[in-house]
């Protein structure tokens, strides 16, 4: 009998040679635990643990196959028996635990951050200041020797099969297609010479390798950049990488290039499933579907109506190991659901550090932050039910300890219930879900509406009492700050005002474009409309046109906004690194009329009295401005609350330990990752 939940997902996949026990793989990402062998021990704990979750098939981070190929200086490759041994420790983990793992070889190509890097033409990319080499034509076939080598090795350290990264721009997709590929010889001009690169890979491989070990390719089925492929051109590709031996057909959206989100939080669920469907069809080999996949009723519902085969996510495991087991056993809402936020997976990588997940900080840290089963229970309180209360109590209860949780108002979440009414940022609704079900499953004592005072835990007997009492927004101090056109973020987003047709947005931190995407944004939000999300964004999802883009058709915004900035910096610059570039991108096409430079003077009935300075230092010109709004929303940062900490502290009579975490510890860049992160390790440590 099939799975009585999921019953098309967690059906097995025959591969002929070999059976994948369900229908869901862990794709590649980069986790930073790749690069040095001595963190190999680390990423197989890391490996393992999501193998023991249930997952079928799990695929490594890229591995070049030579230095050329390095994604930065001195960056994982497999190019020496040597090697080996270190590789074992991965693979015999993920066996152990009943899982299937394929080594990923990916040859960055101009994308390398180094300056050996090399491509088909000399061409830099704009994502990179290194210019590449163009390859020979011997270098091209000695490329090929160098990819035969790495599969051979990975068999030989016990690899199930590999998978070819065929896409997001990296060395083949600039092989692909003439923006890259600007050859004469025998690898360029027609999409037949063009095409030779990768079915040359293939076919080597697997005269070299043998029929049973698996070929993973992943093609990239929409480029969303000029002159990328047509899906006429990718379905060409599939069909002769079939003929070439390649057992399944992985997806990859988007060049890192592309001026698309394609994995943004905004992005709605399983937005590309269209275009895998559509090669799916003309091929006879499984075809798995990637990005923006993250919960299971997605996947199902992509696997029983025929779009793909298999389902593909990366990040979605490293927020819950255990996925596919909770999906199995029907305890769905037990799944601590990836938001897709990047913070603290692909914004670490790309900043040189080891990647995590905001949602659990446990994430290729599975051997460093442990929570252990406690031998005594102590009686702990928790104030405030914000991300960093949650986790704290969260963390302390699932490892034995009695928790009382206190809330002051009527609903757990505290600042992140506002994020949540982001359009965009609807998947932050799952975190909620997720932590009132491990509140009930920990049998935590949750007091909501109870403002927790010094008197009230003074006599209560907690052995410790931790305070993570949060944050309020900051009131800045400029004449007329009390004028009733004047309102907080959290005013706006609770609605208790609705803001006018001319709205000044104070501050424009995360929370200044948050509210910009808010204010533009009236009743509708484009992540819950695949549609107009594809419309606004220009994408033409089932990749008729070259590149799978046409001119974006942006709905107008319902007022007319002004963003202000005191700092003369680019706008939107502290934002995230994988992320801020879509908040720009939106405010842009938006129409918001961004000030910076400016220094509030006053405000009245008129509305905001503006100071712009521009020019230098010794040639500033000043102009002024009133800026005639129906309201002024500030998003002017926050500030801690941390009243009921300081009147603890002095008390000396009291026998609890006490405890600060959070943004009542530290309101100054505080978001919900560090909340989490620090709450999770102070209760690791009680
Ligand atoms: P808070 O969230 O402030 O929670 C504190 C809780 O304590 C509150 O519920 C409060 O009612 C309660 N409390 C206070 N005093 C008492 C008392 N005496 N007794 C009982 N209860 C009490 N962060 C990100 O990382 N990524 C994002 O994309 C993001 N987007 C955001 C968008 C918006 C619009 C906003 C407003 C915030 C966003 N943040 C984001 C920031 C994130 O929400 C905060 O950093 C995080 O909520 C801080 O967590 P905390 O638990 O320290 O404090
Ligand atoms: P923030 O990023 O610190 O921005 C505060 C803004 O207010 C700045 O633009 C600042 O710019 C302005 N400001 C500060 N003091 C002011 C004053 N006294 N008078 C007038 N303007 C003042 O904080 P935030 O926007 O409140 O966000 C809070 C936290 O939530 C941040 O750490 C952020 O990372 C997190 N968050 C993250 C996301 C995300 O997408 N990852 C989204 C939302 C929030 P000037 O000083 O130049 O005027
Ligand atoms: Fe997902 Fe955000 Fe965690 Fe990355 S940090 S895995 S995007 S929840």
């Amino acid at each position: 009998m099939g799975n009585l939940y999921y019953p098309h997902l967690m059906q097995p996949l025959d591969l002929g040679f070999t059976t994948l026990k369900n229908r869901v793989m862990m794709g590649s990402m980069h986790v930073g635990l790749e690069d040095r062998l001595w963190h190999f021990n680390e990423m197989a704990a890391y490996f393992a643990e999501r193998a023991r979750g249930g997952v079928a098939l799990i695929v490594t981070g890229g591995f070049s196959p030579n230095r050329a190929g390095d994604l930065l200086p001195f960056g994982s490759k497999l190019v020496s028996r040597w090697q080996i041994p270190f590789h074992k420790k991965v693979t015999t983990a993920v066996h152990e635990a009943e899982s299937k793992i394929l080594l990923q070889i990916l040859h960055a190509g101009r994308y390398g951050y180094t300056p050996f890097n090399v491509a088909p033409s000399a061409i830099k990319a704009p994502i990179n200041r290194f210019k590449p080499r163009e390859l020979s034509s011997k270098g091209i076939y000695k490329t090929i020797d160098d990819y035969v080598r790495c599969a051979r090795l990975a068999r030989k350290a016990g690899y199930d099969g590999v998978e070819i990264m065929g896409s997001e721009g990296y060395f083949i997709c600039q092989m692909l297609n003439t923006r890259t590929n600007h050859r004469t010889d025998e690898w360029g001009g027609t999409y037949e010479k063009r095409m030779r690169f990768p079915i040359e890979v293939v076919r080597r491989i697997r005269e070299s390798v043998g029929s049973d070990f698996i070929i993973m390719f992943r093609i990239s089925m929409l480029d969303l950049v000029e002159d990328g492929s047509t899906i006429e051109e990718v379905i060409e590709l599939a069909q002769a990488l079939e003929q070439s031996g390649v057992t399944l057909l992985n997806t990859g959206i988007g060049w890192h290039e592309a001026r698309v989100p394609t994995i943004a939080t905004s992005v709605p669920r399983a937005a590309f499933a269209e275009v895998t469907a559509r090669v799916k069809s003309a091929v006879g080999i499984p075809v798995v579907a990637s990005n923006r996949i993250n919960m299971p009723d997605v996947g199902e519902d992509i696997i029983s109506s025929g779009a793909a085969d298999m389902i593909s996510m990366a990040r979605p495991f490293l927020a819950d190991p255990e996925w596919v087991n909770k999906a199995a056993e029907g305890r769905t809402d037990e799944i601590n659901t990836c938001i897709a936020c990047n913070q603290a997976c692909l914004d670490n990588v790309f900043a040189n550090k080891r990647a995590s997940c905001l949602v659990n900080p446990r994430a290729a840290h599975e051997t460093r932050l442990l929570y252990t089963p406690v031998l005594k229970a102590r009686n702990i309180a928790v104030v405030g039910a914000g991300p960093a209360g949650l986790s704290c109590a969260t963390v302390a209860a699932q490892r034995g300890h009695k928790v009382t949780l206190f809330e002051a108002s009527g609903e757990i979440g505290g600042q992140f219930n506002y994020a949540c009414k982001i359009p965009g940022k609807e998947e932050f609704w799952e975190t909620i879900r997720y932590y009132l079900k491990q509140i009930e499953l920990h049998d935590i004592d949750l007091r909501l509406n109870t403002k927790v005072t010094a008197e009230m835990l003074r006599t209560s007997g907690f052995d410790d009492v931790v305070i993570a009492s949060g944050v309020a927004p900051r009131i800045p101090k400029i004449p007329g700050i009390d004028h009733p056109k004047v309102v907080t973020y959290q005013e706006v987003l609770s609605n208790t005002i609705k803001p006018g047709s001319k709205v000044a947005v104070m501050g424009a931190g995360g929370i200044g474009f948050d509210m910009c995407e808010y204010l533009t944004h009236e009743n509708t939000s484009p992540t819950l409309d695949k549609e107009i999300w594809m419309r606004e964004w220009g994408v033409d999802g089932s990749n008729e046109t070259r590149g799978g883009l046409v001119p974006a058709d942006v709905l107008p915004s319902p007022r007319k906004i002004y963003m202000l900035q005191r700092k003369t910096s680019r706008f939107g610059q502290g934002l995230n690194k994988t992320s801020g570039w879509v908040h720009r991108a939106v405010v842009k096409m938006k129409g918001v009329e961004t000030i910076g430079g400016v220094s509030y003077d006053k405000i009245d009935d008129q509305g905001l009295h503006i100071t712009i300075t521009a020019g230098t230092q010794s040639e500033a010109v000043n102009e002024r401005r009133v800026l005639d709004v129906d309201h002024i929303v500030l998003c002017t940062g926050q500030v801690s609350v941390n009243v009921l900490y300081k009147e603890l502290e002095q008390d000396d009579s009291k026998t609890c330990q006490l405890h600060l975490v959070g943004g009542a510890e530290r309101a100054g860049e505080l978001d919900a990752e560090r909340a989490i992160r620090l709450a999770s390790e102070l209760a690791a440590a009680l």
